[in-house]
């Protein structure tokens, strides 16, 4: 399997804030934790084992799965990440980073995973709690289906061999 390695470092502003953390925390900004953080600057949804794979697939130096998951959730501390659960067995980090609140459609065959964000739901949201007496202080919005175009849905794409 080939990939595309971009040489991009991440922005100043995403290692001051690692390593600002990490100094509140008396721990050291480390090649792995910068590797770590690079790769996931990369993603937009990933889970600690892919991003596992695509670390050691680059001729890094090896690092545990615990490592990942350890930087991982520093980076939802400080902000950079957000753990979704969009299944039972999985955890998936979103690099929300840029991004504003965002609801998601998931893909139940391939996984796939589509950001939208809809006023007029979020309207409707707010309507229906007030309704009930009920003020809303955050909300997750997951819709469960599958891409309609199988040309573009990964798991026909795996299961055709591309
Ligand atoms: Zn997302
Ligand atoms: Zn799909």
């Amino acid at each position: 399997m080939t990939r595309a390695v971009s040489k991009r470092s991440p922005g100043n502003k995403e290692v001051q804030l690692l390593k600002d953390y990490l100094a509140k925390n008396r721990l050291k900004l480390t090649q792995q934790r910068q590797t770590i953080l690079e790769a996931f600057l990369k993603v937009d949804h990933i889970t600690a084992e892919e991003l596992y794979r695509q670390i050691s697939g680059n001729d890094r130096p090896h690092m545990g799965l615990a490592t990942i998951y350890r930087t991982l959730n520093l980076l939802c501390n400080i902000g950079i990440g957000q753990q979704r659960h969009f299944d039972d067995n999985r955890t998936i980090y979103d690099n929300v980073l840029n991004k504003k609140h965002h609801d998601h459609l998931i893909c139940d065959k391939c996984n796939k995973i589509i950001e939208f964000e809809s006023p007029a739901i979020e309207r409707l949201q707010e309507q229906m709690a007030a309704r009930h007496g009920f003020t809303l202080s955050s909300h997750r919005l997951e819709l469960f289906g599958h891409c309609i175009d199988w040309e573009n849905c990964r798991d026909w794409q795996r299961s055709a061999g591309r």
